[in-house]
């Protein structure tokens, strides 16, 4: 293997595009097009390794790849003690009980005695257990939320993101067993180029939730904006050619972008420009 560290992707399904968004936008040069096993970086020390999602928590902790991307979900339901060395932001979802719309079930407390089908079984063993609710799993690969009509079960355990696929099987949430989303995995203690590829794809996704945003702004008003404008430390002051007025430049957070910015213009801001951020290296 020698020196390049070999991380390892999902091959298909609802992580493989963010993901390869996510490499190239931290500038990884490599071949996505080419997902047969390994794609080697141009331009850094490190191999991609294309494997199943469900495959690459093992690939981790048997050393086969230095590090993973998956769902947390797939690193609880296998047990092992990988570290979270990055949440990415992407492929959310959550583990959540639903039963039928006509069940009297209102609360997971509420399974108690109950059948509950699932795929994710780990999981759902340990949560129920830890909470003292009795309940017999059905072990099932796949149609989970068929489960109840076809009588094999009373309620289920299933990925949700938006719950539509629930909303259209009748069935209704009772609750949440767990919130997940894309995770960079690594083996404990893990240093090195790991360390520059964790820097690497944080300062993407802290890019990604932030604008940087410049405006104009009357020196007589200064404070106020100032006021307005939490982003990171204090804001950037650029004086003008016109000694009356100044440059004001920030980074925010972009969920708060919009409402921030009718503040801006009523206490004097013109001329914003709100920009991008590749890469923010904290
Ligand atoms: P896939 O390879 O398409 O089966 O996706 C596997 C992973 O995508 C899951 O283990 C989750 O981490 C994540 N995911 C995100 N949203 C959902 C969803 N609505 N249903 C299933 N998996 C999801």
């Amino acid at each position: 293997m020698g020196d390049r560290l070999r991380l390892a992707v999902p091959n298909k399904g609802r992580l493989l595009e963010p993901t390869v968004s996510l490499l190239h936008d931290a500038g990884l040069v490599f071949d996505s097009r080419e997902r047969s096993l390994v794609s080697s970086c141009e331009n850094f020390p490190l191999d991609i390794l294309f494997a199943r999602t469900e495959d690459i928590v093992e690939f981790v902790h048997d050393g086969v790849a230095d590090m993973g991307i998956t769902g947390r979900n797939l690193l609880v339901e296998s047990g092992r003690e990988l570290d979270v060395r990055a949440q990415l932001h992407y492929g959310r979802c959550r583990l959540e009980a639903a039963v039928p719309t006509d069940a009297p079930a209102q609360t997971i407390a509420d399974l108690d005695g109950c059948r509950v089908a699932t795929s994710h079984r780990a999981t759902s063993e340990r949560f129920f257990q830890d909470r003292g609710i009795r309940v017999e799993i059905v072990p099932l690969s796949g149609a989970v939320e068929v489960a109840p009509r076809m009588g094999l079960a009373d309620a289920i355990v299933d990925l949700v993101s938006t719950g539509s696929t629930m909303l259209v099987n009748g069935l209704r949430s009772i609750g949440t067993l767990l919130a997940s989303e894309a995770v960079l995995v690594a083996p404990p203690g893990a240093d090195g180029h790991a360390t520059d590829v964790v820097t690497m794809l944080q300062a993407v996704v802290d890019g990604r939730e932030r604008r940087y945003v410049m405006m104009n702004a009357p020196l007589a008003r200064l404070a106020e904006i100032e006021a307005l404008l939490p982003g990171l430390g204090s804001p950037s002051i650029v004086p003008l050619a016109r000694g009356d007025m100044v440059a004001v430049h920030a980074v925010v957070n972009g969920d708060e972008l919009w409402g921030l910015l009718g503040s801006l213009k009523a206490a004097g801001a013109s001329g914003i420009l709100v920009l991008p951020i590749e890469l923010l290296i904290q």
